[in-house]
């Protein structure tokens, strides 16, 4: 019998293959086909109630911008005030909802993720931020249901802290949700993360309001489908079209906020920051604030690696997604005695992947986000094929034509600290430095210094001392270490992610970590027989 969880043990969603002749890939198919001969007309939801303002804009998918999916209704101000008040409301019951009610709600939404809706948020995925199936089946399906079923057992853990009691006295730990509403404000590149910005806090019995990236709407409306169909109350969580910075304003200066958890960019994580200090004295309480930012993301070859390991962690890490993950590899250091032949074997492996629209299955590669990404992408490309120092080693084409598409493009800088080494680019761009093989040990203090982030990086080798060496000097630069691995792919409940320095607070998604910051402790000590005299023994005369 087991003794210690009250709620059912959390396990990780099976990733389906979706390989020619299963089930799934022909229902899959079924539905992306009706999702493309419908438009989608997708209200905001506040308080329950679909909000259509008639203030429209497009969705478009980023691989074939000549189709409309839909279109998204727009908010202003007004709106804001609106989801903020149904989110005060609705705090009054869902605040001392007994938690396993919370619990069966969220393990509800879970098993529909990974049941009956699990073809459509794939589809969503797929179609509106072009996610070929299996980034669509990792992140849609798969984190989605993980994050919901850990974070449940993560949340009786939780509970389960209590402090020691002495006869006659009962000390108990109450985890009290936050006073007020948490503004959840999510980016566009996972599914799985928007879902977990605004369920993580939710579960522990906060109310929220959410706001997510416009271009991820198209699956943010699938994912409060499931949630309102899990029997989530109305309210507990609204839903927000609004811009950045129009919501900003109304959110960081109402007295009610309690928290913010964000996962986006470093600058307007800074902007959010600076605005919330700047209101300081305007809140009830502190508020919380959880933020995972940008990256850049390092592989780091020792001369005892394995060159078809470290260029296939090169292909996978920096171009699945179209380098679109915070965690994607985008900088690359590797020996010279090993560089031919990583050199070799990389570009062999990109040359084969077919770039096109998610819908062909064989497709590895799709487009970028949105034509705002493509120009600062492709800027960047032109920049590195007029720099002498560099060298364009495979791709450097790209064309909007139809859709946002880049070749996945790796360059090779003379410079260590050429701008692409440093800065995030977000994009199917790797830059790789090549150095002498005595020099592993500059290498190390290089990667260190050269960007301002800490999220991921991975190093290769089969010397136990460089790897040790690796692991020690390398300990600030990235919360998600891997070695001999590619520094994509963290799984729930066995890679916490996040990282720190510009990479954001560190209170690592998927974890109790996570969960923790949306709770306020009380201390409750109940005494059974309190005393009934003032006086202590040592004042008695003897
Ligand atoms: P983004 O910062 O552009 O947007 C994030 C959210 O903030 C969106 O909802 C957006 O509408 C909103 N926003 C934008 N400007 C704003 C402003 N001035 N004021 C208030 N809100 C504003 O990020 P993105 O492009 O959607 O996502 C990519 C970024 O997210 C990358 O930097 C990536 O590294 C990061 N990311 C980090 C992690 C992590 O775990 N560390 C995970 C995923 C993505």
């Amino acid at each position: 019998m087991r003794k210690h969880l009250e709620v059912p043990e959390a396990y990780n969603e099976p990733v389906l293959t979706y390989a020619p002749g299963t089930a799934e890939r022909e229902e899959l198919r079924k539905v992306i086909s009706q999702m493309r001969s419908t438009v989608a007309d997708i209200p905001m939801i506040i308080g329950g109630s679909e909000i259509r303002t008639g203030n429209c804009a497009e969705i478009r998918p980023p691989h074939d911008t000549s189709h409309l999916l839909g279109h998204y209704h727009k908010g202003d101000k007004t709106h804001v005030e609106m989801a903020i008040s149904a989110a005060l409301d609705a705090r009054r019951e869902w605040a001392y909802m007994p938690w396993k009610q919370r619990a069966s709600i969220f393990l509800r939404a879970a098993s529909l993720v990974s049941g009956p809706y699990r073809q459509l948020i794939n589809a969503a995925s797929m179609l509106g931020q072009s996610k070929t199936v299996h980034q669509a089946e990792i992140d849609a399906a798969c984190e989605f249901a993980d994050f919901l079923r850990y974070n449940v057992q993560y949340m009786n853990e939780i509970y389960q802290m209590q402090p020691e009691s002495h006869p006659n006295t009962w000390n108990r730990l109450e985890q009290r949700p936050l006073e007020g509403f948490i503004y959840a404000l999510s980016p566009f590149n996972f599914t799985s993360i928007a879902a977990n910005l605004a369920a993580a806090p939710a579960l522990m019995g906060n109310v929220v309001v959410w706001k997510p990236s416009n271009t991820q709407i198209y699956s943010a409306d699938v994912i409060m489908k499931i949630y309102r169909e899990a029997g989530l109350p109305d309210g507990v969580i609204n839903i927000i079209y609004v811009s950045g910075p129009e919501a900003a304003d109304v959110v960081l200066s109402n007295r009610h906020l309690a928290g913010i958890h964000f996962t986006g960019s470093t600058g307007v994580f800074n902007s959010i920051w600076k605005t919330v200090g700047n209101n300081i004295g305007t809140y009830k309480n502190y508020p919380r604030v959880v933020g995972e930012t940008g990256g850049k993301d390092f592989i780091l070859a020792h001369s005892s690696a394995n060159a078809r390991q470290v260029a296939t962690a090169m292909a996978r890490g920096a171009f699945e997604y179209q380098g679109q993950k915070c965690s994607a590899a985008s900088r690359a250091y590797l020996p010279e005695s090993l560089w031919p032949e990583i050199r070799q074997i990389a570009v062999g492996q990109v040359g084969n992947f077919r770039m096109g629209g998610p819908e062909d299955f064989s497709n590895f590669i799709t487009a970028v986000i949105d034509e705002k990404a493509f120009d600062k992408l492709t800027a960047y490309i032109e920049q590195a094929k007029n720099n002498p120092q560099v060298e364009i080693v495979c791709g450097g084409n790209y064309d909007k034509s139809k859709g946002y598409f880049i070749e996945p493009t790796i360059l090779l800088s003379k410079d260590p600290c050429y701008i692409t080494m440093q800065e995030e680019l977000f994009g199917p761009v790797l830059t790789v430095y090549v150095y002498r093989d005595e020099e592993y040990d500059d290498i190390l203090r290089l990667i260190d210094k050269t960007s301002i982030y800490g999220l991921t990086g991975a190093v290769f080798g089969r010397n136990r001392d460089a790897i040790r060496q690796a692991t020690d000097i390398l300990r600030y630069s990235a919360g998600n270490f891997y070695i001999n691995d590619k520094p994509t792919g963290a799984v729930v409940g066995h890679q916490p992610f996040g990282g720190s320095r510009a990479s954001g607070t560190n209170d690592k998604a998927g974890s109790a970590l996570n969960l923790l910051r949306w709770v306020s402790p009380r201390t409750i000590k109940e005494c059974f027989l309190p005393p009934e005299n003032w006086v202590y023994p040592f004042l008695s005369e003897g």
